[in-house]
Parts: C-alpha cells; sequence; structure tokens
C-alpha cells in the first residue's frame, strides 16, 4: 500500500454522500452549513441525504414532515445550481415491508440523484433509538440478526435504493452478530451480488457503543470478493462532523481490498445520478 503526507486540510479526495439536516428533528445545520463544512475538508462532493418523511405516519423528532420535503428538495436544488458537479439531492428512506409502495410512489415525485435505503425497524421496534434499548433483552440476538439480514436483502432486491445504508447497524448499541449467523451474512452478500446497489462505509458506528465502522472489516472483505461497490458516508448530525473518520474508512476499504469506490455524478434537473469508479486515493501516515 502506498502512503504519501496528507495536507489535513484537504484530507482524503472523497465525497460524503450521507449528511442529515435540522429538517429531520435530531441534527443541526442547514444544507448550505453542510457544503461548506465539506468544502472547508477538502472533501469532493456532498451528498445531502436527510430521512424522508417516515410513513406511514412522520414522527417528528425522526424524520421531516411531508410538508417539508418540498423545501427541502427545492434548497438542495439550489446549491446543486451554485456548486454544479459537487451537491447531490439524496436522500435516506427506511425500508418497511409494509410501506414500500408509500415510499416507491413517494420518491417518484422528486428528482434525487441517489436514495440511501436503511433499515432502522424490525416490526415496530425502531432497533436503532435509544429510547427502544430494552427491545433487546427479552430478545435472542441472533434470532434478530437472522431477521435483521434478511430485511437488508429485501431492500436491496427492491429496486427502490441506490446505496444501502449502515450495512450491519444492529450492532449498534453492541450486540454484534455471532458465528451462528454466518451463513445468512453469506446469503445476503450473495444476494446484494446480484442487484446493483452500492454499500456505503460510514463512520458514525465509531461514535456509537460499537465504536465500530458499518459495516465491519470482516463483511467489507466479503463485499469486496462478490465485487459489490463501496462509497463514504459520515452520516452527519452536525456540520461539524461532514467527513469524519475518513481516513479511517479509507483505511478499511483498501484492508478490504478494495482499489476504486463509486462516484455519483448529478445531472442537472436530477433523477438517478450517473455513477462510475474512481480510483482509492491512497491513505495517508496514521496520526
Ligand atoms: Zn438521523
Ligand atoms: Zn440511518
Amino acid at each position: 500500500m502506498t502512503t504519501r503526507s496528507m495536507d489535513p486540510e484537504k484530507p482524503m479526495g472523497l465525497p460524503d454522500y450521507h449528511t442529515h439536516t435540522a429538517r429531520c428533528g435530531h441534527a443541526v445545520g442547514t444544507p448550505a452549513e453542510y457544503v461548506a463544512a465539506a468544502r472547508a475538508a477538502g472533501l469532493t462532493g456532498l451528498g445531502v441525504a436527510d430521512h424522508i418523511p417516515l410513513l406511514p405516519d412522520p414522527d417528528p423528532v425522526l424524520s421531516m414532515s411531508l410538508e417539508e420535503l418540498d423545501a427541502y428538495v427545492r434548497e438542495v436544488e439550489e446549491l446543486k445550481g451554485a456548486y454544479p458537479g459537487y451537491v447531490l439531492l439524496g436522500i435516506e428512506a427506511d425500508y418497511r415491508p409494509h410501506t414500500v409502495a408509500q415510499v416507491s410512489d413517494l420518491l417518484a415525485e422528486y428528482p434525487f440523484d441517489y436514495v440511501i435505503g436503511s433499515v432502522h425497524h424490525l416490526g415496530d421496534w425502531g432497533f436503532d433509538d435509544p429510547r427502544q434499548l430494552a427491545g433487546y433483552e427479552t430478545r435472542d440476538i441472533d434470532a434478530l440478526w437472522a431477521e435483521y439480514l434478511e430485511l437488508v436483502g429485501d431492500a436491496a432486491e427492491s429496486g427502490l435504493f441506490t446505496i444501502l445504508g449502515h450495512l450491519d447497524l444492529l450492532k449498534k448499541f453492541g450486540y454484534r452478530p455471532s458465528q451462528r449467523v454466518a451463513k445468512q451474512w453469506e446469503r445476503l452478500v450473495a444476494r446484494l451480488a446480484k442487484t446493483d446497489v452500492v454499500v456505503e462505509i460510514n463512520t458514525a458506528g465509531l461514535h456509537r457503543p460499537v465504536a465500530e465502522v458499518y459495516p465491519a472489516l470482516e463483511v467489507l472483505q466479503q463485499l469486496r470478493l462478490a465485487h459489490v461497490p463501496v462509497t463514504f458516508g459520515s452520516d452527519a448530525h452536525h456540520p461539524g462532523e461532514v467527513g469524519r473518520d475518513f481516513d479511517r474508512a479509507l483505511e478499511l476499504a483498501w484492508l478490504a481490498g478494495y482499489r476504486d469506490f463509486v462516484v455519483f455524478d448529478g445531472q442537472p434537473g436530477g433523477g438517478r445520478a450517473g455513477r462510475r469508479l474512481a480510483p482509492l486515493p491512497a491513505v495517508g501516515p496514521r496520526p
């Protein structure tokens, strides 16, 4: 692996495709503030991908409201105009089996460059919500993993999503999968390889109890062997978190054997951005 010195102001030649805004009710900052932070950090692109209204009943602390979606799209489109080729209009949408048709209709109304698909619920249980932690105490963890991984595969095959968000989110509070679900992981990776979804390397997990990037290195290695492409996201909920720990994400991509990653090219007027593979930048020296 080659190493070169790194300007801390221009760290790594990567885009950040997973950022939120104050509209979702649990983040701070305007899209313009995230764009400014990305430019200051030397990132090569910035995708705003706030939480789409959570269907069927948007919760004001989990997602923006249906009324705000128009303004969100307009605001990011204006930034796309101001920074052509740099800013992308994304959205993060939940995969829940009973709302697929509604989500599909809503996504079709707007010219999103890409859609991050995320599983945050098993049934009605929001398993990544700190207010609902008790749910782990009464359930078998490996059974949860099996159910979760099946849903992620269904999400990939739904055709709704460009990127899969935080692929092993169920580990957020430290409930990691055991070897007993190794077969289910293999099955998921095989399913992903048959779709055209991209998996994000999401650094937010480093700041959660699990203290680990999503997905884990072992998962990334399997994805690489199956030729599933990756890209990068911080899942920033504050402008100061844009591109956070991307040096670590880049290092993991190299360690997993990746040599390239997916870049999206937003078209004026939008609607499913073009994608291309770009060479992975070299990793800088470890701090
Ligand atoms: Zn969020
Ligand atoms: Zn998410």
